[in-house]
């Protein structure tokens, strides 16, 4: 539990993580279910793995673990991912909205497929699933929308022309889901990383090379941690412990804020 918390604040609820089986949603994962979460997991990966780690969390800590294997680009699969935690847990208390993708390449070379693919990941599928939790949330009095959105939610970088309208989308998206449920004890918030050493950031790196015409010891050095007065990589526990924090009793005025975890990158 984190310091200054109410004890079992969140002991018994339950979540969606969308995106939970790598990086800063297998963290925010792992961290509500060591606060007595029950939690459904989404992703992509190799079966036998998310096995082991759906066991190995409800093992850790006590939890129920689900694994529901919705490809969130797909407003159908949505639907099941939503109605499959209802079935299984009986209600959604917190629906952490994290599975993102990026894609990194110059305006005139992004390929038309893959700005669609950024935008229904990382914007539309967190549209698609507030539009479904929301209603049951607002009937009990109580919801937590936590949207992994980014620093790219506040400022731009060239080459990321989806990801950033996806993400300034997101925003936007956390601000309106918390005007229509701050009179029934629903809030949304954003969290806005900096740079975060997952894959989605390892994969980038070479093609961001390749864009700068640089090397990428120099993307690391010059690019990422450039942006960081910090000049350190955001950690997943840094990101996992706000959104604990959110999704307490203790966050109930706290909605329809953008916080940017971000080593001090968007403070320029
Ligand atoms: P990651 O690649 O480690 O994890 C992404 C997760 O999303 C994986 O579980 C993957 O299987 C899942 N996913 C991808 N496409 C999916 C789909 N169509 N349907 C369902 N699941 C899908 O990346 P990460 O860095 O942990 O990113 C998580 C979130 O954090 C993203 O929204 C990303 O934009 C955001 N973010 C990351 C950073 C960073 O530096 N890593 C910084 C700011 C924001």
């Amino acid at each position: 539990m984190l310091p200054g918390m109410l004890p079992g604040t969140l002991n018994g609820k339950t979540a969606i993580v969308t995106g939970s089986t790598s990086g800063i949603g297998l963290g925010i994962a792992t961290a509500l279910a060591a606060e007595g979460v029950d939690v459904v997991l989404n992703g992509f990966g190799d079966p036998a793995e998310i096995e082991r780690q759906r066991a190995a969390l409800a093992d850790a800590h006590g939890v129920r673990a689900a694994y529901v294997a919705s490809d969130m680009a797909k407003p159908a699969e949505i639907r099941c991912l939503v109605a499959e935690a209802e079935r299984r847990f009986g209600r959604v208390d917190i629906l952490v909205n994290n599975a993102g993708i990026q894609h990194v390449a110059k305006i005139v070379d992004f390929p038309e497929e893959r700005w669609d693919q950024v935008i229904a990941i990382n914007l539309s599928a967190a549209f698609h699933t507030t539009r479904l939790a929301l209603p049951a949330m607002k009937a009990r009095g109580f919801g937590r929308i936590i949207n992994v959105a980014s620093a790219h939610a506040l400022v731009a970088s060239p080459f990321k022309s989806a990801y950033v309208a996806a993400k300034h989308g997101v925003a936007g998206l956390t601000k309106t889901i918390a005007l229509e449920g701050a009179e029934f004890g629903v809030t949304a918030n954003a969290i806005c990383p900096g740079y975060v050493l997952t894959p989605l950031v390892e994969k980038q790196i070479p093609d961001t090379a390749k864009a700068r015409g640089i090397s990428e010891a120099a993307v690391v050095r010059d690019v990422l941690l450039a942006a960081q007065p910090t000049r350190k990589f955001v950690t997943i526990d840094e990101v996992a412990a706000l959104a604990i924090y959110l999704a307490s009793d203790a966050a109930g005025s706290t909605t329809g804020t953008i916080i940017p975890v971000d080593g001090g990158w968007t403070a320029h």
